[in-house]
C-alpha cells in the first residue's frame, strides 16, 4: 500500500465517526498524489502527512450561561490549533446547533491550505460552538460570548491565535468575544479580526470573502476566455460571505438572480434587490421569505435546492455539502459555466469531478474563499503597526492578492500536468510552501 492510501486508513482508523473531517483529508491528500508521489521517501521518512492530519491540540470545553428565563444552559466550545508551521493559527469561530469536533477539524484542516495560498504569514486553526445565535436576544448572545471567551481567552493570542468570524459570528458576536478578552487579560491587541471600526477592525473585512470570491472568479473567467458582464449568477446563502459576493457580482456586472437562507431560495429573474436582502438579513435579523413582502413577483421556494435555478455562474456561500451530484447534473443540464465556492466544502466529492468531467470551471473555496482571511491578517498588521488603511487600500491589496492566488493554483495545475484543474494546482500549491516550512524547523 502507498503512503498516501496507508495515512487515509490510519486517519480512518482514529477519527472514525468523524465524517466532515475525513472527507476534508480525503480530498487534500488525493489531490496531492502527483507531488507526494514524487517525494514519497522524503515525506515518509519526516511522517509529514501523519504531522499534517493531527491538529497541534485540540480544546474542547463547557460553555454554560443563563438565558432569557434563568434557565442554566450548557453548550460545547472548540478550539481547533492545527498547523503554525507558517505564522500564528488563524481561522474563524463558527456557533451553530449542528457544530461538532468534526467539523471544526476540517475547517482548521482546510484553513492550513487556505491561509498558506494568501502568501501570508498565518497557521491554520478554527473553533466555535453547538450554540446558535438564531433567535437568541442580544443579552443572551452577550452572556454565552462571554462564558465562552472565558475559557478560549487562556488559548489565544496576538502572535498565537487569532480568531475571526464564520457562521453564526458577525460583528455582534466578535465585540462581545473582544469585550470578554479585554476584561479578563487587561490588553488591548489585535487578539481577533473582523472587529468593528471603532476598536480596531480594518476596512474591506466584511466585504472581504465575498468580494474576494468575485475577484478569483472574474479572473479565472478571463483566463478561460469569458467575461463576467451580462453573467447571471445563482449564490447560495445571505449571510456575510453571500451578501458582499452579491455586491460585488454585481458591480462587475453579472445579474444575481437567486439567494437562499436554511427555509429556502428567492428568485427574483430581473436581479435581486441587494439592498432589501440587506435590510432583512443585516438590519433586521429575518427571515429570506420577508423580501416578497417588498418584491412581490418574486418566487420563494422551500424544499428544493436553489441549484435548479438556472444560471451561468453558481456561489455556493453558505455551507458544507450543500451542492451534490444530482445539484451538480441539474446545473450542467441547464448550462452553468463555472462554479466558484464562497462557503468551505460545499460541494461534495462526487459533484466536483462531475463538474469537473463536463468541462465546468470550478474554483475550489481553499483558494476563492481565502479573502476573508487574507483581509484578516491586514487587520493584524494594522493592529500591530497601530494604523488603519483606507478601504480602497486594503480592497486593492485584496484584489491582488485573490488574482495571486489563482495565479499559484494554475501554475501548479500545469506544472503537474493537469491545466484548469484548479483544486489540485490549490491544494499542492498549498502543500508545497507548509512542508517547505515544517522541514525547515525540524521534528
Ligand atoms: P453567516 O452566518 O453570515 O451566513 C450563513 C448563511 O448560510 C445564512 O444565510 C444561513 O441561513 C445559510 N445557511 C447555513 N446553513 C445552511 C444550510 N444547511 N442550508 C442552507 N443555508 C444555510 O456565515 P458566513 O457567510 O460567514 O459563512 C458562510 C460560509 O462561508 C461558511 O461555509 C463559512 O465557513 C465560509 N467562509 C466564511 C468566511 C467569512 O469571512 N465569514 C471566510 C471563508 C469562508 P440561516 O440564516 O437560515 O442560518
Amino acid at each position: 500500500m502507498g503512503y498516501i492510501d496507508q495515512i487515509l486508513e490510519a486517519v480512518k482508523a482514529i477519527n472514525s465517526g468523524e465524517g466532515e473531517f475525513l472527507q476534508a483529508v480525503g480530498e487534500v491528500l488525493e489531490s496531492l498524489r502527483p507531488v507526494i508521489e514524487g517525494n514519497e521517501a522524503l515525506y515518509k521518512k519526516e511522517a509529514i502527512l501523519e504531522q499534517l492530519v493531527e491538529p497541534d491540540r485540540l480544546v474542547s470545553f463547557k460553555v454554560p450561561w443563563v438565558d432569557d428565563s434563568g434557565n442554566v444552559q450548557v453548550n460545547r466550545g472548540y478550539r481547533a490549533q492545527f498547523n503554525n508551521a507558517i505564522g500564528p493559527y488563524k481561522g474563524g469561530l463558527r456557533f451553530r446547533e449542528n457544530v461538532t469536533a468534526s467539523i471544526i477539524k476540517f475547517l482548521g484542516f482546510e484553513q492550513i491550505f487556505k491561509n498558506a495560498l494568501t502568501g501570508l504569514p498565518i497557521g491554520g486553526g478554527k473553533g466555535g460552538s453547538d450554540f446558535d445565535p438564531k433567535g437568541k436576544s442580544d443579552r443572551e448572545v452577550m452572556a454565552f460570548c462571554k462564558s465562552f471567551m472565558m475559557e478560549l481567552y487562556r488559548h489565544i493570542g496576538a502572535d498565537i491565535d487569532v480568531p475571526a468570524g464564520d457562521i453564526g459570528v458577525g460583528a455582534r458576536e466578535i465585540g462581545y468575544l473582544y469585550g470578554a478578552y479585554k476584561r479578563l487579560t487587561h490588553e488591548s491587541v489585535g487578539i481577533l479580526t473582523g472587529k468593528g471600526l471603532s476598536y480596531g477592525g480594518s476596512l474591506t473585512r466584511k466585504e472581504a470573502t465575498g468580494y474576494g470570491l468575485l475577484y478569483f472568479t472574474q479572473v479565472m473567467l478571463l483566463a478561460n476566455g469569458h467575461q463576467m458582464a451580462g453573467k447571471s449568477a445563482v449564490i447560495s446563502g445571505s449571510g456575510n460571505v453571500a451578501i458582499y459576493a452579491a455586491e460585488k457580482a454585481m458591480s462587475l456586472g453579472a445579474v444575481v438572480i437567486a439567494m437562499s437562507d436554511s427555509g429556502g431560495y428567492i428568485h427574483d429573474p430581473s436581479g435581486i434587490d441587494l439592498d432589501a436582502v440587506k435590510e432583512i438579513k443585516e438590519v433586521r435579523r429575518g427571515r429570506l421569505y420577508e423580501y416578497l413582502e417588498t418584491h412581490p413577483k418574486a418566487v420563494y421556494a422551500t424544499g428544493k435546492s436553489i441549484w435548479h435555478v438556472p444560471c451561468d455562474i453558481a456561489l455556493p456561500c453558505a455551507t458544507q455539502n450543500e451542492l451534490d451530484l444530482e445539484d451538480a447534473k441539474t446545473l450542467v443540464l441547464n448550462g452553468v459555466l463555472a462554479v466558484a465556492e464562497g462557503a468551505n466544502m460545499p460541494t461534495t466529492m462526487e459533484a466536483v469531478h462531475f463538474l469537473q468531467s463536463q468541462g465546468v470551471l470550478y474554483a475550489p473555496g481553499k483558494a476563492s474563499n481565502a479573502g476573508g482571511v487574507a483581509v484578516s491578517a491586514l487587520e493584524m498588521s494594522q493592529n500591530s503597526q497601530r494604523l488603519s488603511w483606507s478601504f480602497e487600500e486594503v480592497d486593492q491589496r485584496l484584489s491582488g492578492i485573490m488574482a495571486g492566488i489563482f495565479k499559484k493554483a494554475e501554475a501548479a495545475a500545469i506544472k503537474y500536468g493537469q491545466p484548469g484543474d484548479y483544486l489540485l494546482g490549490a491544494n499542492i500549491a498549498a502543500f508545497e510552501r507548509v512542508v517547505e516550512a515544517m522541514l525547515a524547523q525540524g521534528v
